[in-house]
């Protein structure tokens, strides 16, 4: 039986773990300390298809990585647990020049032909938009999609780890190499994945390595309302604030992109009232809303914001991925599922080339 440990037990190492566990010649030990997680911390929104960046190999990812929820979906239905954690009800797009519109709309529409997922489109007046997200204001038209979906990171992550019958190890480790595999919290192990997010130049740096991802600060503020917003879609304006509602009642307005605070944790309430402040005018409905949370998550960015999945450079059996910086909801499970793929010496539809370890994870001279 192989050995295999997994640290850090958010949603790469969650999807990776359930996909080993599918295994029946691997035995699979998580480790993770928690603090910080991305993935409990995130807003949840899986909608690629209208970023304009110019890198396509992130875009491929992307798009391929809101496709592959429908896979995982189905094996997560099979395995016998419930897919609540994700809903395909639909984002709508606002822009300040509402001119822009026509040019998203166009370019989604292109981007259908190879990811059908987005489903319909349209241009929406306040009317027909407040059809399906009653109360919305501030806008005259906007662009929605139907295919637009929010996850719910933490519930899908438990999801994950209880499909896997894994045991999860609640603390921060570190990583030894030795002649016969690698040590990890007094055992040994014949393969290793650092699914450890922004911490990765933390396990790497006293094995010599030298790490290009930094850390990004996002808070979040969860609401309560009297109203199941299950079916209502998901609204991103232009700026840093996005309304995210979950069925039961549940609303998100996140999130913050702190760059410069290191992994600090403390919740900035001045912050999240600003944020709170400028979403209001578009649903006033916001102000009655009972505030029932905050969260605070530590994204990973590498220099030129490009993800990275592979073997770390040298450390054979060693795989890692992190940068997935604010896509990593969309992004997170279809690098978990190669990760897995490649420890078992098989291939996936996205080619490691075009993600390489080597242009982050370099060792110090
Ligand atoms: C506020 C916010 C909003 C976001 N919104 C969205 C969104 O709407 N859509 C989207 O697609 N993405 C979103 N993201 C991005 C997404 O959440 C992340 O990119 C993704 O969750 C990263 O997953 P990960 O598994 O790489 O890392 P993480 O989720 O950070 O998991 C890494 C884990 O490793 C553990 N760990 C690290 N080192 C060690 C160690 N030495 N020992 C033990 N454990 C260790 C950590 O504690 C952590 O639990 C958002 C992120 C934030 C913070």
């Amino acid at each position: 039986m192989k050995k295999v440990a997994i640290v850090g037990a958010g949603i790469v190492g969650a999807t990776a773990a359930y996909y080993l566990y599918k295994e029946t010649d691997i035995e699979v030990t998580v480790f993770d300390h928690g603090h910080g997680q991305a993935t409990k911390a995130a807003a949840g929104i899986i909608s690629p298809w209208f970023s304009k960046r110019r890198n396509k190999a992130w875009y491929k990812m992307a798009r391929l990585g809101a496709d592959f929820y429908v896979d995982l979906l189905a094996d997560l239905e099979k395995s016998g647990q419930k897919v609540d954690f994700y809903q395909r009800s639909g984002v709508f797009l606002l822009k300040k020049d509402e001119s822009k519109l026509e040019e998203l709309y166009q370019l989604a529409l292109q981007r259908r032909d190879e990811s059908p997922l987005i489903g319909k489109l349209a241009i929406l007046d306040q009317e027909s938009a407040s059809k399906l997200f009653s109360g919305l204001k501030g806008f005259e038209r906007l662009l929605y999609a139907s295919g637009g979906a929010r996850v719910d990171g933490q519930l899908l992550v438990s999801r994950l780890l209880d499909a896997s019958q894994v045991k999860v190890v609640k603390k921060e480790v570190s990583l030894t190499p030795l002649l016969s595999g690698y040590q990890i919290d007094n055992q040994m192990f014949d393969q290793v994945i650092l699914s450890t997010g922004a911490w990765l130049e933390h396990i790497l740096e006293p094995l010599g390595y030298e790490v290009d991802v930094r850390p990004q600060k996002g808070q979040l503020r969860d609401y309560q309302v009297d109203l199941d917003m299950a079916s209502y879609p998901v609204v991103m304006p232009e700026g840093e604030w996005d309304l995210i509602p979950f069925p039961g009642g549940k609303l998100s307005l996140g999130a913050t992109h702190e760059n410069d605070m290191g992994f600090d944790l403390t919740v900035n309430k001045n912050l999240l009232q600003q944020m709170a402040e400028v979403a209001s005018p578009f649903y006033p409905s916001l102000k009655d809303a009972v505030l029932s949370g905050e969260r605070v998550g530590i994204r990973a960015y590498t220099s030129d914001f490009s993800p990275f999945f592979g073997q770390v450079p040298n450390l054979s059996g060693v795989y890692t991925a992190s940068g997935l910086g604010s896509s990593g909801l969309t992004t997170g499970p279809i690098i978990g599922y190669h990760l897995a793929q490649m420890l078992q010496g098989r291939k996936g539809v996205l080619d490691p080339a075009d993600y390489p370890t080597e242009r982050y994870i370099q060792k110090k001279q």
